[in-house]
This record gives C-alpha cells, sequence and structure tokens, in this order.
C-alpha cells in the first residue's frame, strides 16, 4: 500500500456504504470522533428497516417503533453529531490502492477507512411469471405494497419471521393471506407463529411451492406443488408476497475482501474484514442473526475500531 495522499480531492476519514441501522450507528460513532464521515446511502434509505412497518423488539421503545420513524431517528442522531448523508450509491470500491477509492453515481471520493453496511436484498423465487408480473402483483414488501390488495386475495410465500411479520401485517388490507410453506413446520419466532395461528384471515397450505404465476394483463392465479404428492392445483389469487431470505449486497467486493461461501463478508470480532482498514457491519456480514439490535451493535463496533485504525496510523506517521 502506498502513503496517504493527504491531498487527494474528496478526502474523507471515513465513508460508510449503506444507511440501515449498522451504517448509521457507525457513523454517530466515527462523527463523535470528530471524523469526517460521509454515507452514501444505497438505494434503499435507511436499509430494510426502513420498509418495516413495525419494529417491536429494538429495545428503547416499549410499544414498538415505525422502521422509517427509527431510520429518521438513527439518520437525525449521526447528523446531529456532523455526519454526512448523501443520497447516492457507490458503483465500484478500488480496496488495492489507498486511500480507497470510491465512485458513485455523481463523484468520486477517497476514503482512509471504509465500513460496509450493504445489507441484503430479497431472494427471489425464480419461478415463470415472477419477473412479468413484479410490481403489478407480486411483491417483497407488504409495507410498500399492501394498500394495493385492499380487500383482496393474496398468497405469501415462506415460513421464516418476515413471512408471518408482512402476512399479518397484509391483513390490515387483504381480504384473506394464504402462507405457502414448503414444510410443515415453520421457521419464524413462536411470537409471530401465535399471533399469525390466532388471526381469522390467516391460513396456510403446508409441503407446497409455487411453481408459476399465472396471468395475461394482470395477475389471476398460482400454480402451487405439493411437495411430498407432487399434485400440482391452481389457486385465484390477486397477488403474491414473497418472503424467502436474502443475500447479502456482495457485488462490489468480489474478488476484493474474502467473503463465505453465501457470500457474506468475513469479518473478526473487531469487524475487520481482510482488508486492513476496511469493516464490515449489519447483515452484509451476518448470515445469523439479522435484527435491528444487532447490526446497530456491529455497527457501533465497526465506527469504534475504524476510529482505532485511523488513530493507529497517524501515531505511526508522527
Ligand atoms: P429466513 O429466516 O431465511 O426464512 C426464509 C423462509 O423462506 C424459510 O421458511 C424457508 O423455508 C423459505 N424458503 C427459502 N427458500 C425458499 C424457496 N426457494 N421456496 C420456498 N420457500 C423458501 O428469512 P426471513 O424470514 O426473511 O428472515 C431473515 C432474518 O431476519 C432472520 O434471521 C429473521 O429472524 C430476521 N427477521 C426478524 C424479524 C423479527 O424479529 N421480528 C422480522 C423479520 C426478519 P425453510 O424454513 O424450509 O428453510
Amino acid at each position: 500500500m502506498s502513503e496517504i495522499n493527504e491531498n487527494a480531492t474528496n478526502t474523507k476519514d471515513v465513508i460508510i456504504l449503506g444507511s440501515g441501522p449498522a451504517g448509521l450507528t457507525a457513523a454517530l460513532y466515527t462523527a463523535r470522533a470528530f471524523l469526517s464521515s460521509l454515507i452514501l446511502t444505497g438505494m434503499s434509505l435507511h436499509g430494510q428497516a426502513g420498509s418495516t412497518d413495525i419494529i417491536e423488539n429494538y429495545p428503547g421503545f416499549p410499544n414498538g417503533i415505525g422502521g422509517s420513524e427509527l431510520g429518521l431517528l438513527f439518520q437525525s442522531q449521526a447528523e446531529r453529531f456532523g455526519a454526512e448523508v448523501v443520497m447516492d450509491q457507490a458503483i465500484s470500491v478500488d480496496l488495492q490502492k489507498y486511500p480507497f477509492i470510491v465512485k458513485t453515481y455523481s463523484s468520486t471520493y477517497a476514503a482512509k477507512s471504509i465500513i460496509i453496511s450493504t445489507g441484503a436484498t430479497h431472494k427471489k423465487l425464480n419461478v415463470p411469471g415472477e419477473k412479468k408480473f413484479t410490481g403489478r402483483g407480486v411483491s417483497y414488501c407488504g409495507t410498500c405494497d399492501g394498500w394495493f390488495f385492499k380487500d383482496k386475495d393474496v398468497i405469501v410465500v415462506g415460513g421464516g419471521d418476515s413471512a408471518l411479520e408482512e402476512g399479518i401485517f397484509l391483513t390490515r388490507f387483504a381480504k384473506s393471506v394464504t402462507i405457502i410453506h414448503r414444510r410443515d413446520k415453520l421457521r419464524a419466532g413462536a411470537f409471530l407463529q401465535k399471533r399469525a395461528f390466532a388471526n381469522p384471515k390467516i391460513s396456510f397450505i403446508w409441503n407446497s411451492v409455487v411453481t408459476e404465476i399465472i396471468g395475461d394483463d394482470s395477475l389471476q392465479a398460482a400454480k402451487l406443488k405439493d411437495v411430498i404428492t407432487n399434485e400440482e392445483n391452481i389457486v385465484s389469487i390477486d397477488g403474491v408476497f414473497i418472503f424467502i431470505g436474502n443475500e447479502p449486497n456482495r457485488q462490489l467486493f468480489e474478488g476484493q475482501l474474502e467473503l463465505d461461501e453465501e457470500g457474506y463478508i468475513k469479518v473478526n470480532r473487531f469487524m475487520e474484514t481482510s482488508v486492513s482498514g476496511v469493516f464490515a457491519a449489519g447483515e452484509i456480514a451476518d448470515p445469523h442473526f439479522r435484527q435491528v439490535i444487532t447490526s446497530a451493535g456491529m455497527g457501533a463496533a465497526a465506527g469504534i475500531q475504524a476510529t482505532r485504525y485511523l488513530e493507529d496510523l497517524e501515531s505511526d506517521g508522527s
């Protein structure tokens, strides 16, 4: 690595990629350490939490809090200490040069350290009709699209926390919500299961997968397959909500950082990646917990470590 080029234009102490709980908490810590801290929000402001209807397991909010409201609180707290939030997205990063280079749609920055908190994106079913009807009956976000399904019949695919949480949310609008799960046991936590089973608008189809989404101009039905009997069945519905897990947003870092076999960035307990000065926090580095509180905790740790890294660098250079 070459020396820091202090004359590089647009050089920041820390560039944080992503504006979810991990990124905004990291920025809070680095900004409070008087480091110039730039957050590039990415496409989804406040990350997945920002499009969650209500968050009931983030401590400090005994009655729960809206995801977008919590995101705004995280952001204003970081901004209060000088963090700069820019609505832009990194399109390339060069971690071989130092300072690191981050290119966005509108600018090029140099960064003395980087905190990656790019999170994860919903997985797709990859069945016929899914792409055709995305945004026109197929959705990956109940909070965003639920309103369009007032008095309609919808199916929800998946058996995890997201499927149940979003399915319960959708009952505010939909006439019926049928959860299609590929096994006969849910992966979701006990609390959400209890709520879903008690909801009169929710029913379940077990041991089944969606093999096709059908319609001409508008979505009309889904083809289901029973994975035990192989029987196929067409159900008439108006909407398909898909919650079958997430994939880490790691494309910018492939070939530059060590990833695990599922594509998550490998970090140690100091949130350090395989490149010195580059840290990762939140779901991009966490295939296991994926909670707002754990992401915020990882963000705090990454912010503290980035600060120590820059202090060490400065004292080595002096
Ligand atoms: P998840 O826990 O990975 O669950 C995905 C679900 O989709 C599983 O039930 C899985 O079935 C099913 N599935 C996967 N691929 C499929 C396919 N190709 N076809 C049909 N079904 C498929 O994902 P998630 O529910 O999005 O949750 C992600 C993380 O966020 C978890 O750690 C979760 O605890 C957390 N989360 C927490 C909350 C909360 O605490 N309130 C809310 C939302 C999410 P199998 O069960 O058979 O594998």
